[in-house]
């Protein structure tokens, strides 16, 4: 029998933004490999007997490298025949799911993509809609954080339009962000930082995004947090 991975997405926070499908699955599941920002409730849909197996990767503490969660995609598949991976949000947004998606294909796998609603959606939980007929024509998303740890050469180019920018894995960088926007002379364009978006305890901080790092400071707004920037972060209170 050919081994399947399942990739599916956990959605942004909230639990009962799963999709209906990647449910079902949960609920036929014999082992999930799952991320730290999965909703651990989530895990209460599987089965009594399944291996639910933390795989998180933390930016500020524990982390399970990469490689070692191929290998144990490859281990389990061996066990069971099947392996449920659980990522937060969609797993194909700064999510390396495709990767995992190959490795499993190379090991003879089969292989299913399960989308799931991406953390930036839940920002509309707080009033801003990501585009708007108006105000922007379009999103830039774009992560803070790359592989070799500088900023994003596509933030310098988002500045220049008119579009809404959306930064994942941002707060490390939120000096650099704002200094960006600074010198291009849009330091005073409204800026929201989303902590926990869709959860209970989820924090919201708006201003301009000159002042991210302070704004960011004052409300104690860190890790998993989305910083968006644009006219659209202003619509809901104009
Ligand atoms: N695949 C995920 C993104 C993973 S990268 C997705 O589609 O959402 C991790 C980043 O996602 C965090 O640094 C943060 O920017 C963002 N993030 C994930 N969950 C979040 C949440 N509930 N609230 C705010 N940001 C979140």
């Amino acid at each position: 029998m050919t081994a399947e991975l399942y990739v599916i997405g956990a959605g942004p926070g909230d639990p009962e933004l799963i999709t209906v499908k990647a449910s079902r699955i949960l609920q036929q599941a014999k082992v999930v490999l799952y991320d730290n920002l999965a909703n651990k409730e989530l895990l209460s849909l599987t089965p009594a007997d399944c291996e639910n197996v933390y795989v998180g990767k933390h930016p500020y503490g524990s982390y399970t490298p990469q490689e070692r969660i191929l290998e144990l995609i490859k281990e389990y598949a061996d066990k069971y025949g099947q392996v449920i991976r659980l990522k937060g949000g969609d797993p194909f947004i700064f999510g390396r799911g495709f990767e995992e998606i190959l490795f499993a294909r190379q090991h003879g796998m089969k292989t299913h993509y399960i989308p799931g609603i991406t953390s930036m959606q839940a920002v509309g939980f707080e009033d801003i809609p990501l585009t708007h007929r108006a105000l922007s024509e379009g999103i830039w998303v774009v992560t803070g954080t790359k592989k070799d740890g500088f900023l994003s050469d596509d933030l310098e180019l988002a500045l220049q339009s008119k579009a809404t920018v959306v930064i994942y894995m941002g707060m490390k960088k939120i000096h650099e962000i704002a200094a960006a926007y600074v010198k291009t002379g849009n330091g005073d364009m409204p800026a929201a930082i989303v902590q926990h978006a869709s959860l209970p305890h989820k924090k919201v901080a708006v201003g301009r995004a000159a002042d991210l790092p302070e704004i960011a400071a004052k409300n104690q707004l860190t890790h998993p947090a989305i910083i968006i920037i644009g006219k659209v972060v202003s619509v809901g209170t104009a």
